[in-house]
């Protein structure tokens, strides 16, 4: 089988990374030529609040989550195709849409709608605080607000980016998680993007995760089995990300593999479990699921 397969495509968050800088934009034409740090914040309030913007930020959210539901429908069919188990497996994915994943979904899209309704009140405190320090240069207020419009669509495109990798990364790993749940499927293989050692941007201890099998009911912390050091102090950065799941943290491109037939990996395996990696062959895995 081919190993891209669980992959989230690129896309997909392509998509929707396109989407969020379109409702940026259209958030900061709304500032125009404002240089009134006030005025501005209440213009970027009012539209946050606005049944319009809901309606664009659910609307939003929908196309990605639904895409990705699609996609991964197309991924389990030929993963289970490839085992014989397609026939069973079309059928409860025809079901699944009337129950549990159908309010999964939906719960998705909320999450979703509810950070990109965070975008104006984001853009709104990036303005004014750039207003604000510009004003106490002394510098024009006409000279400020053609500023804005050059730049800001620089650190709101850095904010899309970082929504749409991160959303699209933890919406995909979540309806992973949900479908084999409903498989009775509880082992997943963690792997990052580009390969077992990543593709150059791998944060180290998600390389160290790569090909770890991971409980969907045990989630490791990825940062205290690989702590980084302080090349300055010589000590260990404090862990502020906790437990999570592949793809589940932000900034993170990695996904799950679900594990459906264990003839498709290569034995021995790295396996997490009672809070450390172990080493484990195919006849102890057998035994544990
Ligand atoms: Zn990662």
């Amino acid at each position: 089988m081919d190993k891209m397969l669980w992959e989230p495509k690129r896309r997909i968050e392509a998509a929707f990374r396109k989407n969020l800088l379109n409702i940026a934009r259209e958030i900061i034409k709304q500032v125009g030529n404002i240089t009134d740090t006030d005025v501005i914040t209440e213009i970027l309030r009012q539209i946050s609040k606005s049944r319009e913007f809901e309606k664009f930020s659910e609307s939003a959210a929908m196309k990605m989550v639904t895409h990705l539901f699609d996609d991964q429908g197309h991924t389990w069919r030929q993963a289970t195709a490839a085992n014989g188990k397609g026939g069973s497996f079309y059928a409860a994915l025809q079901a699944e849409l009337r129950g549990y994943t159908g309010r999964l979904l939906m719960d998705q899209v909320k999450r979703n709608a509810e950070i990109i309704k965070t975008l104006p009140l984001d853009i709104s405190i990036d303005v004014t605080t750039y207003i604000s320090q510009e004003t106490a240069k002394g510098r024009r207020a006409s000279e400020i607000a053609k500023e804005i419009k050059l730049k800001f669509p620089e650190q709101t495109k850095a904010r899309a980016k970082l929504i749409a990798r991160t959303e699209v990364s933890k919406t995909q790993s979540q309806l992973t998680e949900s479908r084999c749940r409903m498989f009775n499927i509880n082992w997943y293989v963690w792997r990052p993007v580009g390969g077992s050692k990543g593709d150059g941007r791998t944060r180290k201890s998600h390389r160290g995760m790569a090909d770890v099998l991971v409980a969907w009911d045990d989630a490791p912390a990825p940062e205290d089995l690989f702590p980084q050091v302080s090349k300055i102090t010589g000590k260990r950065y404090r862990n502020s990300l906790g437990h999570y799941h592949a793809g589940c943290c932000p900034n993170c491109r990695c996904y799950a593999e679900p594990v459906i037939d264990l003839d498709l990996f290569t034995w021995p395996m790295q396996a997490y479990r009672n809070g450390s990696i172990q080493r484990i062959n195919r006849k102890a895995f057998e035994k544990i699921i």
